[in-house]
């Protein structure tokens, strides 16, 4: 068997298009979305987030505007473009990207964000939301996650699902929001960390495994179910000599084993990354919405 590839790609760019038509009864009515970008640091992989973030909102009209800050900028000064973001009317939706050079003033960070301009999903008050099922912007990624299952017309209801990774962006809120009692949610989920002895064990059981690890090769094929699902959501640079730039992206997944044995799995690129940016998009263009009274 080999397995239906996920395209990612593909869906986003559906989300994409829906979203510039909502982008643009919004324009008529005087309210155009604007994101405000907060880059600290060089980091190479932040700033082509970034870029294809900002990419990605100029595409569909949403107007964005970065403040870029040095890796050595005071906690102070990024709380003071955070606040700036807030006040500002233009901007609707704040995204700080992460990591930021100290990780430990994030918390912080994330915390000062207007939550109804959170629209990564990262403040506490979205998180709090999210869990109890209330209406909030959701973590683009788990988000993501879930709209590339739907439109690829697989339900996770009523199904095993084991997600790898339990971080507070991917693998926790996507168990969370999974489990919930609603028409994307309503599964069985099995969270797997490094504190789990034997992950196998579990993703053999698994109707769908997330991996969200950070570790190529993470999920093996003799890890899956025949006909599983796979959802991988690893970013990993690997040394390829043979490569333009030194080096290749790979997932979490073995990717070329596993596409024998599954029924669907995402690529990498092209799978969930792509989802996250829309998902982004989404957000931003919602919360204008509200902003502008439309329901
Ligand atoms: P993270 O904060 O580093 O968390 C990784 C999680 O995986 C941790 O909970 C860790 O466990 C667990 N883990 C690590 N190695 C493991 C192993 N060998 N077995 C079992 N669990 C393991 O990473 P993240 O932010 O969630 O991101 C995960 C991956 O997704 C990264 O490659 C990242 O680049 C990628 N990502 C992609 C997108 C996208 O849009 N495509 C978005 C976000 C992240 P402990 O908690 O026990 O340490």
């Amino acid at each position: 068997m080999s397995a239906r590839i996920l395209d990612g790609k593909a869906v986003a760019r559906e989300i994409r298009e829906e979203l510039r038509g909502d982008v643009e009864k919004l324009t008529q009515q005087g309210v155009t979305p604007g994101l405000g970008v907060l880059l600290v640091g060089d980091d190479p992989a932040s700033r082509s987030y970034v870029t294809a973030k900002e990419k990605a909102c100029a595409e569909i009209g949403i107007y964005s505007e970065e403040v870029r800050l040095p890796a050595t900028a005071s906690r102070q000064e990024i709380l003071d473009v955070v606040e700036g973001f807030n006040r500002e009317p233009r901007i609707h939706g704040i995204l700080v990207q992460l990591p930021l050079p100290d990780a430990a003033m994030e918390e912080e960070v994330i915390a000062a964000i207007l939550p109804e301009k959170d629209v990564d999903g990262f403040h506490p008050s979205s998180i709090g939301k999210m869990m109890l099922g209330l209406p909030t912007f959701l973590p683009c990624t788990p988000h993501g996650i879930l709209h590339l299952l739907k439109r690829s017309g697989i339900s996770a209801r009523g199904k095993h699902v084991v997600v790898v990774g339990r971080s507070n962006i991917v693998g926790r809120p996507l168990a969370n929001l999974l489990s919930l009692k609603n028409e994307l949610g309503n599964a069985t989920v099995t969270l797997c960390h490094t504190g789990t002895p034997d992950i196998g064990a579990f993703t053999r059981q698994a109707d769908i495994v997330v991996a969200a690890a950070g570790r190529p090769n993470t999920v093996t094929a003799e890890m899956v179910a025949e006909g599983a699902v796979v959802i991988d959501v690893g970013v990993n640079r690997v040394e390829d000599p043979t490569a333009p730039r030194g080096y290749r992206l790979v997932g979490d997944v073995d990717f070329n084993a596993l596409r024998e044995k599954v029924s669907a799995i995402t690529p990498v690129p092209g799978g969930v990354g792509p989802m996250t940016i829309a998902m982004l998009l989404y957000n931003t263009v919602r919360s204008a919405e509200k902003h502008a009274g439309v329901q």
